[in-house]
């Protein structure tokens, strides 16, 4: 129901949970984040319940500090509120992690396509088949996240907002949405992607809105926008106004 995305010099934990805390007003019944570090792991931590259920449990057991982070507060619609249903959703080997938010219509051919090809799943979720195929064409894309990440929308039918990571490509955050809400806010050598600029306004008031059936990748340098097909297209930037 709410998600939020970093890049930069920062350690990003406390800027996902913060963002994730000013979405919480949308209502949600899990929540979860995954970070990459300096060695290029990727740690992830997903609860159901509260924020504040995640928030304790990370106290006590301490995810790796890392600069290149997603965050994601979960309405259930597919599968029941369990932390196994939590996202983010793992894949390649846990090296990849995604988040949804929205409803993947045409998940069950999906789904069925990648077990007949030995494919496993952990989750009862819509979400785990996007996460899934990303990881077998990361794999037939040669490692390019943004192509890969590109093949996977195009097959997809229903409302997204998708955002994901890979281990091999720190300091990537790519993003997608369609019939479903996604803004870039631009810091100074950082940047975020949010379903609601809320998430990121403490930080920067400067966002670009981002299209109907468009994918962005942020770096800490720079934000690229291009349609399903992967053509260059033109942003709105636009100033948020109101009170942080
Ligand atoms: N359909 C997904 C699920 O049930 C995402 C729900 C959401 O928008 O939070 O996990």
């Amino acid at each position: 129901c709410g998600i939020v995305g970093y890049v930069g010099p920062r350690e990003s934990q406390p800027i996902l949970i913060a963002g994730l805390s000013r979405l919480e007003y949308r209502g949600y019944d899990s929540a979860g984040i995954a970070v990459i570090d300096g060695d290029g792991h990727l740690g992830m931590r997903k609860r159901a319940g509260k924020l504040g259920v995640l928030r304790d449990d990370l106290a006590e057991h301490p995810l790796p500090a890392g600069t290149t982070g997603i965050g994601h507060t979960r309405w259930a619609t597919h599968g029941g509120p369990t932390d196994a249903n939590a996202h983010p959703h793992l894949a390649d080997d846990d090296k990849l992690a995604l988040i949804h938010n929205g409803i993947i219509e045409n998940f069950a051919a999906i789904k069925n396509e990648l077990r007949e090809e030995g494919y496993e799943f952990r989750s009862e979720t819509d979400t785990e088949v996007a996460a899934v195929l990303l990881g077998r064409e990361y794999r037939a894309h040669d490692g390019d996240l943004v192509a890969a990440f590109r093949s996977v929308v195009r097959r997809l039918d229903g409302a997204f907002t998708l955002l994901a990571m890979h281990r091999d490509n720190p300091g990537l955050v790519v993003g997608a949405r369609r019939n479903s809400p996604l803004v870039i806010g631009l810091g100074e050598g950082e940047n975020f992607l949010a379903s609601d600029v809320a998430a990121f306004v403490e930080h920067t008031r400067q966002a670009l809105a981002i299209g109907q059936d468009e994918i962005v990748a942020i770096t800490p340098g720079g934000v690229e926008v291009t349609d399903f097909d992967g053509n260059p297209v033109g942003v709105e930037p636009f100033e948020v106004l109101w009170d942080a």
